[in-house]
């Protein structure tokens, strides 16, 4: 299944499995003067490629090593053998040998298994510059979702290409390697950038990015400093989940577990060891005396203050 917006001269396409006529999970591509951003997965590259036709792609660039970035490239390379495909040297491994993803049955069920591909140049040869035509993009580290996740800026028109490093909706289950520092790091790291729009890898396109930025980073810092007020006054994890999460939600049973309420915990705890590295357990009044529910989201002292 595809679907297409166009956005001035930025054209969101959005690729999904379809069971019995209905998308199973979005993922996105963009494409924007000659450059498609991401290749989408395999299971869609065939579609993908007729949805171009004839619209020149003379770069592709991945943001990062998942199966619905990387799962198109081959395809992709047939139909367009002079362009040069880039990703980062921490992308390279998953794109030349995808067995490395490790992916669950569900992930294979939606996306395909990418085969192993090769032809890829790195970002750093590229300067972390791409030039098109008409613009130019700046390569930007955000990790968190994935290590390896980069972003792509166009700084005259304001544009961000953050693919999954900006995930819309309310965090209720994590995957265990996502990384809450990393992905609020990067989620402060594009705000800096001042973007005008956004482009994300749902293929949500926002055109009020900033107030969008600050209420996800919030949402995150209050999540983390909740758990850390529970975990001072002793409760376990399983406790912290049965009070924090009403019930996990159904995407819990489809992925067999690997997406999580408790992974979401987890990231929690793990970033709160980074902001206060005492001993959380014996020094409740840290929390409840640190922590102020109206503090400014974006502010940088997080839980120490
Ligand atoms: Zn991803």
């Amino acid at each position: 299944m595809i679907h297409i917006e166009q956005h001035g001269p930025v054209l969101a396409i959005r690729l999904a499995r379809a069971l019995f006529g209905r998308p199973l999970w979005w993922t996105s591509v963009y494409w924007v003067d000659g450059l498609l951003i991401d290749a989408g997965p395999r299971c869609t590259a065939p579609q993908l490629v007729r949805a171009l036709r004839s619209l020149p792609v003379e770069q592709i660039v991945v943001t990062h090593g998942h199966e619905d970035q990387i799962g198109g490239l081959p395809v992709l390379r047939r139909q367009y053998p002079e362009a040069r495909i880039y990703a980062s040297m921490r992308t390279l491994p998953y794109i030349e040998e995808p067995s490395r993803l490790k992916l669950q049955l569900y992930r294979r069920l939606l996306w395909g298994m990418p085969q192993p591909f090769s032809d890829v140049l790195t970002l750093d040869a590229a300067d972390n510059q791409i030039a098109t035509a008409n613009y130019t993009f700046r390569v930007v580290e955000t990790p968190g979702h994935a290590p390896d996740h980069v972003t792509l800026f166009e700084p005259t028109q304001r544009w961000v290409f953050c693919s999954d490093a900006f995930l819309y909706g309310r965090d209720e289950c994590w995957m265990p390697e996502a990384d809450l520092f990393g992905v609020i790091s990067s989620l402060r790291t594009l705000d800096s950038l001042r973007p005008e729009r956004v482009f994300s890898g749902s293929g949500r396109v926002s055109r009020t990015p900033r107030p969008e930025l600050h209420e996800k980073i919030g949402e995150l810092v209050r999540l983390a400093r909740e758990v850390a007020r529970l975990e001072a006054a002793g409760l376990t994890v399983t406790e912290m989940v049965a009070r924090l999460v009403p019930r996990e939600p159904a995407v819990n049973w489809w992925t067999m577990g690997h997406f999580s309420a408790t992974h979401l915990i987890e990231a929690c705890r793990n970033y709160n060891s980074v902001f206060a590295p005492s001993a959380p357990h014996d020094n409740a009044l840290f929390y409840t005396a640190g922590v102020d529910a109206e503090a400014d989201p974006t502010d940088r002292g997080d839980l120490i203050r």
